[in-house]
């Protein structure tokens, strides 16, 4: 099965060309991440013809796969939250697939955790299966765990307005955010996940166990909001699911919208500026010079992108854009794509993800790889083909290790090319690469004679075909101080220009999803209702 997202036989989108049409949009959407491609799908599906653009040669942003030999990955998405049937973002992929993507479940565990001091920890599919097991490893907790899972209850209940007060005007949300974090809920959005879990008073191994899922966001508990690491827990508390068919159907399905209202969907679109005038977007401005023109421009192509480089120079350096400058970004990573010949399955790999740490905290985010004694602190491994049910077991088995390092480590080639990059660089991979199946080796030795070859992924390879800000995995940071900026929002300071992306909601493909939506939502009541 290709890669290529096509929708009646044809690909859903085209290569960018000058004869495109400058004039006849409603909307035109920069980006076709699960942000941009939502707000395009749920706009469409509203009546509006769109335009996407851009500038990679496939869409999907973070939610593209890509093909070598045979074998195929995604880049971004192992694993979804909250897809079973009648949750909320369910109905929302329902609604803008036309209920056409199949979400499949990882079963039962579906994320195992390995810690050095040989203790383990296995997700439990289902709310109160997993705090059973909970309380089954910490006798003597019990009450702990239930006040603790009663927070993050509450926490949920509370973060659910923070989406909403997203897309409301400062005048109105400001009072009633006042209203509901200050009399109602605790903002537990300020509050550090070192901090909050503190005052539980329970045991370092309980904290470790319940924080040890920073990875899904990216933050180390003494950065990251308390908000952000409950919602990770409730995500998941029904369980969790794969696309059947892989991450490409997202695009395949939603874009379909785009094109069956007459919008189209163009690749190797590069936007070089949002088009101002008297304070109103009205358009965009190509790389190439070419101007389209419509009432309302969506930048879904990441808040630091979209400050730094999209609008006009008075907006980059108002209070807004400075403001959306100063947040820090999610930690740059690398990805090992591993190609398997033959069996997996029998030799220790399934749907489940596993979590290998090395260190017996949960402190250190960046692996430092210029210390070549040093393995990765933490390694996600996972084994996209085993998740799909479409995939022939034995064939062209897939495998994915993704860890943090730190940015400063790749700076020196960012001018360069990507395939031009020298060989210092390629010495580098090759010894990233070999460390990375060294830490896969000693926890499933018997799955390296399976190994067909290796890509490396690095921050720079996430820069050049998505345009992330340092090759950053999720986009902003996901800290106190993110989700307290006034200016994170789907409104801009600019007129008819909106936000979207998961950068104006939380982290991940679901939060992408309903990015698009509350985008949608401020630009169309109507999408409102999808949000309930
Ligand atoms: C290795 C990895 C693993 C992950 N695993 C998971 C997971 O298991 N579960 C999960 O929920 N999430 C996961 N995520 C996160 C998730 O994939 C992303 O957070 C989400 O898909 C981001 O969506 P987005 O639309 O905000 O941004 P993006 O997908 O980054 O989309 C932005 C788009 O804008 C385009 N663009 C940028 N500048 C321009 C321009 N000037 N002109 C035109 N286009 C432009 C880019 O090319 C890109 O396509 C993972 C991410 C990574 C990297």
């Amino acid at each position: 099965m290709s890669v290529i997202p096509k929708h009646n036989g044809n690909r859903v989108y085209e290569n960018y060309s000058q004869d495109i049409s400058s004039e006849a949009w409603d909307v035109i959407v920069i980006g076709s991440g699960m942000g941009g491609m939502s707000a395009a799908a749920a706009l469409s599906k509203l009546g509006r013809k769109v335009l996407v653009l851009e500038q990679h040669y496939i869409p999907g942003g973070f939610t593209h796969m890509f093909a070598r030999k045979g074998y195929k990955w995604d880049v971004g998405v192992h694993v979804m939250g909250e897809m079973r049937e009648g949750e909320v973002p369910a109905k929302m992929m329902k609604w803008l697939t036309n209920g056409k993507a199949e979400m499949v479940t990882l079963g039962d565990p579906y994320d195992g955790f390995y810690f050095p001091d040989d203790y383990d920890f296995q997700m439990a599919e289902g709310n109160q299966k997993f705090l059973a097991h909970l309380k089954s490893k910490f006798p003597g907790e019990e009450k702990i765990l239930d006040k603790y899972w009663k927070t993050v209850k509450k926490v949920e209940m509370a973060a659910k307005a923070f989406f909403l007060f997203q897309t409301l005007p400062r005048w109105l949300e400001w009072p009633l955010s006042k209203i509901w974090y200050g009399l109602i809920f605790r903002n537990w959005w300020k509050v550090s996940t070192e901090d909050a879990i503190n005052e539980f008073g329970m045991s370092e191994k309980l904290k470790r166990t319940l924080t040890s899922h920073w990875g899904y966001y990216g933050s180390v508990p003494k950065e990251s909001s308390f908000g952000i690491h409950c919602l990770t827990h409730t995500h998941f508390w029904n369980g969790a699911f794969y696309p059947k068919g892989g991450a490409k159907k997202f695009a395949e399905y939603m874009l379909a919208n785009v094109v069956d209202k007459g919008g189209k969907v163009a690749v190797r679109a590069s936007v070089d500026e949002v088009l101002v005038k008297d304070g109103k977007a009205y358009g965009v401005r190509m790389e190439d010079g070419k101007e389209f023109k419509a009432p309302i421009i969506i930048s879904a192509a990441g808040a630091k992108t979209t400050v730094n480089k999209l609008v006009p120079d008075n907006f980059k350096h108002s209070e807004w854009g400075n403001s959306l400058r100063s947040i820090g970004d999610s930690p740059s990573y690398l990805c090992l794509n591993i190609a398997f010949k033959g069996d997996i399955a029998s030799k220790g790999a399934g749907s489940s993800n596993m979590w290998l740490y090395t260190i017996d905290n949960n402190d250190q985010q960046l692996w430092d790889i210029t210390n070549l004694d040093e393995a990765p602190h933490l390694l996600y491994v996972s084994f996209p083909s085993m998740k799909d049910p479409e995939h022939e077991r034995g064939q062209k088995e897939t495998g994915e290790c993704v860890t943090f390092v730190d940015w400063d480590a790749f700076i020196k080639w960012d001018e360069s090319t990507f395939g031009n990059r020298e060989a210092a660089y390629e010495e580098l991979k090759a010894s990233i690469e070999k460390r990375l199946l060294d830490a896969l080796q000693k926890r499933i030795p018997d799955i390296m004679e399976q190994v067909d070859f290796c890509e490396l992924s690095t921050p720079l390879t996430a820069k050049h075909y998505c345009r992330a800000s340092k090759g950053a995995i999720y986009g902003l940071n996901a800290s106190t101080e993110r989700f307290s900026n006034p200016h994170l929002r789907t409104r801009t300071p600019i007129k008819n220009f909106y936000l979207s992306g998961v950068d104006v909601a939380t982290v991940g493909v679901v939060s992408g999803m309903v990015s698009g939506i509350l985008t949608a939502a401020t630009i169309d009541k109507r999408a409102y209702l999808k949000l309930l």
